[in-house]
């Protein structure tokens, strides 16, 4: 909450000066007939740390716990969603201006990316920020969702302004933090930790990705690079919520066939029961 313009972090619910002030952003609304009970967003201080995945995954065990779930692919520059759910159909709109989005095959969760939008999946998206972070706007106010109990949003990695104009544009309810140990107490977990602490976003937790390997043989779980120690960010940043993940040496295969929905997922459901939104 800011208590005065200089201070203003463009969160206006609950300001002394909401509705007064020539700061507000006004929140974007989703199309006619579409609503999301919850808005979590996923994010990672820097790419390559299992963000995509883990938002894959949370989605695939909301989905199978019954909840109608939504994943908007805001890594316009790097989306990696189609792939992992092999989905090959483009987005279409209608004379409404709305976007109609794909159905993954198993699970029925509502997905879209710029890759569907493109003619041929290797094409980049060479656009500058402001374009970007507009393109996720549009994805979130234009695509006829339904009614959704949650709607992850696949965050582009980094604290930069795409993360930033979602923020400000979209009602995000909370983050879950993706990293994995060696970037676990680096600088890059906390300024996304700040970020959010700066722009009243509450995170629901943490997840370590890739922090231990279970052996095949005798079952011990070998802790990749030493013990995690997950209590100290708990404390510094107040996360309520904290899991870690396996190193799985056949997830790589299921994303890369495209059949993560038939992955086992139930290591994700403490965590997901635990969320308090
Ligand atoms: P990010 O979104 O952070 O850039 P991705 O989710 O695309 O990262 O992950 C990159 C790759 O790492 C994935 O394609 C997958 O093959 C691998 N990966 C992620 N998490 C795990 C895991 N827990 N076990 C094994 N491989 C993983």
């Amino acid at each position: 909450m800011a208590d005065s313009p200089e201070n203003c972090n463009h969160q206006c619910e609950g300001c002394s000066l909401a509705g007064n002030c020539s700061k507000q952003i006004e929140k974007a609304k989703m199309t006619e007939g579409s609503s999301a009970k919850h808005v979590i967003g996923v994010v990672s201080g820097k790419g390559g740390v299992g963000k995509s995945t883990i938002t894959s995954l949370l989605a695939c065990e909301l989905a199978k716990q019954g909840y109608s779930v939504g994943i908007l692919d805001a890594d316009i520059t790097g989306p990696s969603i189609p792939y992992t759910f092999n989905i090959k159909t483009k987005a279409y709109g209608n004379e409404k201006n709305q976007i109609f989005p794909a159905l993954t095959k198993h699970l029925g969760i509502k997905i879209i990316s710029s890759n569907m939008l493109l003619d041929n999946d290797t094409d980049p998206v060479i656009w500058r920020g402001p374009l970007v972070g507009d393109m996720v706007i549009q994805f979130f106010s234009q695509v006829v969702w339904g009614d959704l109990d949650y709607l992850l949003i696949d965050m582009p990695p980094g604290t930069g302004d795409v993360p930033l104009s979602i923020f400000q544009q979209i009602k995000v309810d909370g983050i879950v933090i993706a990293t994995t140990p060696q970037s676990l107490v680096s600088m890059v977990v906390s300024k996304a930790c700040n970020m959010a602490k700066l722009m009243n976003i509450p995170i629901l937790g943490l997840i370590c990705n890739m922090a231990y390997l279970t052996c095949p043989k005798c079952g011990e779980k070998i802790y990749l690079y030493g013990d995690v120690d997950l209590e100290e960010m708990k404390k510094e940043f107040n996360i309520p919520l904290t899991c870690m993940l396996p190193f799985d040496r056949e997830l790589p295969s299921y994303i890369d066939s495209g059949q993560i929905e038939n992955f086992h997922t139930e290591y994700l459901s403490d965590f997901i029961n635990g969320m308090k939104l």
